[in-house]
């Protein structure tokens, strides 16, 4: 086995307006930062500015190897060898590290993806913090079942056995959300990590490799190996020495993802796309609706897959929401991710911005009218107008095809069929919102809509402790709460002849 490329010159200072923030370059494998072996890097672009800040290590299929290795090693190693409450202080640990040094995340995070900066500390990282200190009181409690002395000839019981090395892939739209909602679970079920985040967002994913070295977690138990999907994502899909893969990013790399790893066969967990419906009835409270709805799309500037992208109003209260909706649309502060009053910044990439004004384009050609926004902001930085397209038929490509940017769709609907009926005419089934004051108008849509998250009167609320994840081309699956850890153990029968 070669030695590691040690990088002696792996931190970088960038500044932002809360000061100097240090961030590691190098990938994370085995504790240390450390050279790709090909020397291959990633650009680092400011989306708010379209700067390249610097460059980080990119991971291609050596790295990924070594990766993996260093992983198996601390499975065979230490990492089984600690009690599970050792595993939940480490993750304890972490969590206060993250707490501590939060204002440095989230300069990163925002920097790296153009998240206004009060939003990640209030929200961001309280999610971050909530998952990982979620699981970490999981970690000592994973247990089996016992079948019992039911069979007089027989026991029986279950074992919830670590599964082995976790291969994560993970986007760009919640960067560090989603490495604790990987991390969290695989670490509290005794597994070992390697986790590829996006191409796009690698800065606070490193930030957190020196905190999870600095909270004690034993060598090889988390590598953090940033890198391009067709290189780094694809050897992780099909390693050999990965037991499973989780998965959060589009349907269509969900599909590249499942077809790699069918030889040899992984466990899979994948979130995946959406483009949920949010249902306005006629006696829902109306001003609480439309703050529901503008804040269930344009959230995180409409880059979340559970986006309530396609709003169905009731006729008779249809034009009365839709003009409450643009006044609550026009009053968004685009701007600096750093400045006190913006609500809304940058998209990602220039291709992301790109990828929505044509689906703009496409809607209006289908005969949508633009209500507001529309455009790209002028000058730099990858700005875009939040949007509100109204007269959408059920037939225009943008009531079935995601976004991912500020862009909502507005239609009415008459009856109560008629809304589930539009509700559920999607390929996907990731969230849907609903809002009325009629219990049964409610119990009929929970009833009926293929969807994995009903929000009521409310939307994209997260709920760590219960589950999240979507039905029919949005994923296969649980995150959070205790189904995630089905999906993280491997349950083994044991019969034993009494
Ligand atoms: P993406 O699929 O382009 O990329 C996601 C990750 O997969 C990245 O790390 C990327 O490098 C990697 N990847 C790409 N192709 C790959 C391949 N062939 N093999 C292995 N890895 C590969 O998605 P994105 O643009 O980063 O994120 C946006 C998408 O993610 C949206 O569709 C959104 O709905 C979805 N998303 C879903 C959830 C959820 O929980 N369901 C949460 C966040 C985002």
């Amino acid at each position: 086995r070669r030695p590691l490329a040690r990088y002696a010159h792996n931190l970088a200072s960038l500044r932002t307006p809360k000061g100097h923030v240090q961030v590691p370059t190098g990938l994370f494998i085995g504790n240390e930062f450390v050279r790709s072996r090909q020397g291959s890097v990633l650009p680092v672009i400011n989306p708010a500015t379209e700067e390249s800040m610097l460059q980080v290590e990119a991971a291609q299929e050596e790295d990924v190897n070594d990766a993996v290795q260093a992983a198996t090693d601390a499975l065979d190693g230490l990492w089984s060898k600690l009690k599970p409450s050792e595993r939940a202080r480490l993750l304890f640990n972490l969590s206060e590290l993250i707490q501590d040094h939060a204002q440095e995340l989230a300069c990163l995070e925002s920097l790296d993806s153009g998240k206004p900066f009060h939003t990640v500390m209030e929200s961001d990282l309280g999610d971050t913090l909530d998952c990982f200190r979620y699981f970490a009181g999981w970690a000592d409690k994973i247990q089996g079942r016992s079948g019992g002395p039911y069979d007089n000839a027989y026991t029986t019981y279950t074992r919830h056995e670590p599964i082995g090395v976790i291969g994560a892939i993970i986007p760009w739209n919640y960067p560090l959300m989603m490495m604790a909602w990987k991390l969290g679970p695989s670490l509290a079920c005794g597994n070992t990590v390697v986790i590829k985040p996006s191409e796009h967002t690698a800065l606070s994913a490193l930030k957190l490799g020196e905190l999870i070295r600095k909270a004690g977690f034993p060598s090889g138990v988390v590598n953090i190996v940033p890198g391009l999907g067709a290189s780094a994502g694809r050897v992780i899909s099909h390693h050999p020495h990965i037991a499973k893969v989780t998965f959060t990013g589009s349907t269509k790399s969900g599909k590249n993802i499942i077809r790699a790893s069918a030889d040899p066969i992984k466990k899979l967990s994948l979130e995946l796309g959406g483009k949920s419906p949010h249902i306005v009835f006629a006696d829902a409270k109306l001003d609480e609706a439309v703050e529901w709805a503008f804040q269930g799309v344009f959230a995180n500037a409409g880059q979340s897959c559970s986006a309530g992208s396609r709003i169905y109003v009731q006729s008779s209260v249809h034009d009365e929401f839709l003009s409450k909706l643009i006044k609550r649309v026009k009053s968004v502060v685009l701007g600096c991710p750093f400045e006190p009053k913006t609500t809304q910044g940058p998209q990602i990439s220039e291709a992301q911005m790109k990828s929505i004004l044509n689906h703009i384009e496409r809607a209006q050609k289908q005969g949508a009218k633009i209500e507001t926004g529309g455009r790209r902001r002028q000058g730099v930085g990858y700005y875009m107008e939040p949007t509100v397209l109204s007269g959408c038929r059920q037939d225009m490509d943008i009531v079935h095809e995601e976004v991912f940017g500020p862009v909502v769709s507005v239609s009415s609907f008459g009856t109560l069929e008629e809304a589930i009926r539009l509700a559920n005419d999607t390929q996907y089934g990731l969230g849907s919102g609903v809002h009325t004051q009629s219990i049964s108008t409610a119990m009929a849509c929970i009833d009926k809509i293929k969807a994995g998250n009903v929000w009521v009167n409310c939307y994209d609320v997260l709920q760590t402790g219960t589950c999240f994840g979507g039905f029919k081309q949005s994923g296969i699956g649980k995150e959070l709460g205790e189904y995630a850890l089905a999906d993280y153990t491997n349950i083994k029968q044991v019969v034993i002849k009494t």
